[in-house]
């Protein structure tokens, strides 16, 4: 433990001891060894963080910054990240086992999102309300809401932190980051890039640590005027909670179990990939991931025999390596849960059409094969749980109505994908679906200028875009009464 790296928090621009001296061991999960060290945060870590953002916020060099210029600052942020692409992707292919490859692409696009909101800094603001009476000037001034507390997952924790921090500081919030237990490591690199790209210290402090400890007080703390969280929908609901009793606002991006659709009439080449990739991208461990896969009996062999011949042909090992196509699961207990998960499907009468094991690897981590489930009913626990890993069930349908009704037959609401080539069913699927995201002849595609929600169980609010800019800023009415004469009476309204 003693010769591991070491990191401290990061708060008021400065590495911090945590309060209680404690660290706690994060794991490759490539080779299952001990990466590194994490500051152990508590309610203490996160008071200092919370103080130190609210000081930040109160800071006339950020508080009085021109809104321009807070762009600028952005754009700083995102030309440094594109400088440090590489050792960013590293950190966190070594911390959460994303391929490199495709942490490589991810950086490459990072910036985008600290460029696009960089542009709409200084394009936030309120509006005059006509209609009133001449002498009643009415307008509203759109305000930062002040300490935004930000809750991020494993899966991709430098994309996830950079779609809440943009539009956050683009508004000019001030920001206290709590990174999952799992995977600190990358945005602890991102920290000394906050200075270097000129945000004053204390606007975007990090507390590592786990939910309970250090997430909880961050959400409980009443310094903190908005919560926005991506993770699991059991923590989200808890987290909602928390914020409905301060009357706090909180956005939340949770699990999905999203369906990905074959019709007859699709490029079935290009739709098997798009399954591939939907499900075995990052194995299976995105929000979106394609795992209930529907395919129009009249394809659904062509495509099941492309799909697993495909998925037993996917290079497993290093994600380091150029070559591979799946790395690990990213923590020891989503290895078991997706184990669990296999057995219980089979439990449930379904069948292994390919794949269900742990993989042979000299390698040591937490690996399992892509697996395709068949003979599976929408019922079935394995079809409407949310598994975060490569595991995919494939299920028939025969009409259209019946493909709607199979997709949105679950409590989640994140993705969707459609695979046609014909242009009026693609609409009127869109229009459909119970989705926060449909794909037509795509998936995963993704691009800071485009919402994201979750429907039903997969979230509230939305991320991304310019709508996001609502959520972390709040709207004041003001009303100027212009007039010389002397007031009216007093017990008349005056509109
Ligand atoms: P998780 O809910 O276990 O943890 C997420 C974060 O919340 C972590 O930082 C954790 O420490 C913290 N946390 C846990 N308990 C807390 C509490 N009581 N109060 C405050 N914070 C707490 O989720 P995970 O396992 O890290 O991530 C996987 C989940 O994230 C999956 O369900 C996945 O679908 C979801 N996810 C959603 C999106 C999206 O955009 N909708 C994107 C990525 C991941």
């Amino acid at each position: 433990m003693t010769q591991l790296p070491r990191h401290q928090h990061f708060i008021a621009g400065e590495w911090t001891e945590p309060a209680e001296g404690e660290y706690f061991e994060s794991l490759n999960p490539t080779t299952a060894q001990p990466l590194y060290a994490a500051a152990h945060g508590t309610a203490e870590d996160v008071e200092r963080a919370v103080a130190a953002a609210r000081t930040a916020f109160e800071d006339p060099r950020w508080r009085d910054l021109s809104q321009t210029r807070r762009g600028r600052l952005l754009r700083n942020l995102g030309d440094l990240i594109g400088e440090h692409a590489e050792e960013l992707a590293r950190t966190e292919t070594l911390d959460n086992g994303k391929l490199l490859r495709e942490m490589r692409a991810q950086l490459a696009g990072l910036p985008e999102y600290f460029y696009y909101y960089a542009g709409l800094a200084d394009k936030i603001h309120g509006e005059v309300i006509p209609g009133t009476s001449r002498e009643l000037l009415n307008y509203t001034l759109r305000e930062p809401v002040g300490v935004v507390g930000a809750i991020t997952p494993w899966n991709s924790p430098l994309l996830l932190t950079a779609t809440k921090l943009a539009p956050a500081l683009a508004a000019g919030n001030t920001v206290v980051v709590k990174p999952s237990e799992h995977t600190s490591a990358s945005l602890l690199a991102l920290a000394p890039l906050f200075d270097e790209a000129g945000f004053p210290p204390g606007v975007v402090n990090v507390v590592t640590g786990f939910g309970a400890t250090a997430g909880a007080p961050l959400t409980e703390h009443p310094g903190v005027a908005k919560v926005t969280f991506t993770g699991s929908t059991e923590t989200g609901r808890r987290i909602a909670r928390v914020c409905a009793d301060r009357f706090v606002r909180c956005t939340l991006e949770l699990g999905g179990k999203s369906p990905n659709m074959v019709f007859p009439d699709a490029d079935l080449g290009s739709a098997a990939m798009g399954v591939i990739a939907g499900i075995f991208a990052a194995a299976g461990q995105t929000c979106v991931a394609g795992s209930r896969v529907l395919v129009h009996r009249e394809v659904y062999d062509e495509i099941l025999d492309r799909v697993t011949a495909r998925a037993a042909t996917i290079r497993i090992g290093d994600p380091l390596e150029d070559t591979t196509e799946l790395g690990p699961l990213a923590i020891a207990s989503q290895l078991e849960k997706v184990e669990s998960y296999v057995e219980l499907g089979l439990a449930e009468g379904g069948t292994i059409a390919c794949g269900g094991i742990r993989p042979k690897t000299e390698l040591g981590g937490y690996f399992f094969s892509p697996t395709v489930f068949t003979g599976t009913d929408n019922s079935m626990r394995i079809c409407q749980e949310e598994i975060f890993g490569p595991v995919a069930t494939v299920m028939p349908f025969a009409s259209e109505d019946e493909a709607v009704a199979l997709a949105n037959d679950t409590s989640y609401g994140l993705a969707a994908g459609v695979w046609t080539r014909d242009l009026n069913r693609a609409h009127r699927m869109a229009s459909r679906l119970e989705a926060g995201t449909v794909w037509v002849n795509t998936y995963r595609s993704m691009s800071p200028m485009s919402p994201r929600a979750g429907f039903k169980n997969s979230g509230a609010g939305t991320e991304q875009g310019t709508e996001v800019i609502r959520e972390y800023t709040r709207l004041k009415s003001v009303w100027v009464n212009t007039s010389e004469e002397p007031a009216g009476d007093p017990f008349i309204l005056k509109s």
